[in-house]
């Protein structure tokens, strides 16, 4: 399947007004990349899914072809300010070298003499890979000298790292206060995708939530009130709705401290004319494990006892009509615990449907991004976003802390 795009990108200057990394003159220039390589490792330590490495491939080549010295950040997981070898970004330079077809230098420290001596010695479109900053305490704590000293490292800094945006660490926001500095390709689509067509969108417009928590995801209802036209509500999260209005819903999810936001939140779309669906049928089970005996029943008859883990047949019908007039669909959160087989069949189903729309559609959350990847879809996705804490933060129309930082447009641009 082609993927499909039917409407052009949002302008971006009308949304953003930070340095890209095409204003920058990089020829010559040691050129800081903070990227995001937080890849899933197996046991031996082999990357399994490579997809955020090739996400800011387009950022790296077009500055080796520009002439730079790219020197590439990243953290891995969370090895909590000790050196911790299953955490080092070893394997990500040697997938890094196969992908990019040219030798990787890696640098054992980020910080230091090794380090400074190494990128002393790169020439124009050499590549070097720091090893993960996180190693050190200080990048979590966003301490000034840490940012100062991975600064010294460079002439210009680029963002490209959407999904970690939201942090306020010292590779994310510190080393830009020292240098000019700039988003790269892969910040600059999230942010055109996310703020510029998700939070302006073509109508009619319809969000699509799931997942398990109402909690995480409210605020971007809240901000996208008065553009949405409807709201479909699955996954875990649909049964604090369902509470909210008094209905019984046996064991299933239930945040009980969001229930009074939950009702106020539906009662406020309602106010303003969007239609808000919820599940009509699920899939329930007693347990979650695999091979428990299931049944599909209708939302207001789930037994005590019983949990709803999927929506169900009918909803799956609801949902795919209420969105085939839609020319923007945004979603984010499965519809159930699509990681076990017998739950899954309602977000894999959601999953074509969003597929088949002639609609710009927009994906965003790790989970939803597994999702349409299994369903085997998501060529015909628009946009998948890398992010999950950081789309879920843009959507809700509140700035990045990684983008806030970065060189204003007005401030001049630094390329002839
Ligand atoms: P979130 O991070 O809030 O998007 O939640 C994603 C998780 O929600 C996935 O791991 C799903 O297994 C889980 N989930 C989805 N639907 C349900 C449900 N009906 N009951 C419990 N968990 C669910």
């Amino acid at each position: 399947m082609a993927k499909r795009n039917v409407i052009e990108p949002f302008p971006i200057k009308d949304i953003f007004n930070k340095l890209t990394i095409e204003d920058l003159d990089l020829k010559g220039k040691r050129v800081f990349i903070r990227a995001d390589f937080n890849v899933p490792l197996d046991d031996n330590l082999m990357i399994t899914d490579d997809r955020r490495i090739r996400s800011t491939l387009p950022t790296i080549n077009y500055a080796i072809d520009e002439g730079a010295k790219v020197i590439l950040s990243s953290h891995l997981g969370r090895p909590k300010g000790k050196k911790d070898p299953r955490l080092s970004l070893a394997p990500v330079a040697k997938r890094l070298q196969r992908l990019l077809n040219k030798e990787i230098i890696f640098a054992p420290d980020c910080i230091g003499s090794q380090a400074k001596g190494l990128v002393s010695k790169m020439k124009e479109g050499d590549v070097l890979l720091l090893e993960n900053p996180r190693f050190h305490v200080e990048e979590e704590e966003n301490n000034e000298d840490f940012a100062r000293a991975l600064s010294s490292l460079a002439d210009v800094y680029v963002n490209d790292a959407f999904g970690a945006t939201h942090r306020v660490h010292a590779s994310i926001v510190g080393v830009p206060k020292f240098l000019p500095s700039a988003a790269g390709f892969l910040l600059k689509k999230e942010i055109e995708y996310l703020k510029g067509m998700a939070c302006n969108p073509v109508k009619p417009f319809v969000v699509i939530l799931g997942g398990a928590k109402v909690s995480g995801k409210i605020g971007v209802l809240e901000n996208l009130i008065n553009k949405v036209d409807k709201v479909l509500v699955g996954g875990g999260m649909a049964y604090t709705f369902i509470k909210a209005i008094g209905d019984e819903i046996g064991n299933s999810l239930v945040e009980e401290d969001m229930l009074e936001t939950a009702q106020r939140i539906r009662e406020k779309l309602k106010g303003v004319g969007v239609k808000f669906y919820l599940p009509v049928d699920c899939v329930i089970a007693q347990g979650i494990e695999p091979g428990t005996e299931t049944k599909i029943v209708p939302t207001l008859e789930i037994p005590k006892g019983w949990r709803a883990l999927d929506i169900g047949p009918a909803t799956v019908k609801l949902f795919s009509e209420a969105i085939q007039d839609a020319k923007t669909i945004l979603w984010n959160g499965p519809m159930g615990v699509f990681e076990i087989d017998a739950f899954s069949r309602g977000t894999f189903a959601i999953a074509r449907a969003v597929a088949d729309a002639y609609a710009l559609t927009i994906v965003g959350g790790g989970d939803t991004d597994l999702a349409v990847h299994r369903a085997g879809v998501s060529d015909a996705i628009s946009f998948i976003s890398t992010g999950g804490g950081a789309a879920l933060q843009l959507l809700e129309g509140k700035e990045l802390p990684g983008v806030a930082v970065l060189t204003d447009r007005d401030e001049g641009i630094v390329r002839d």
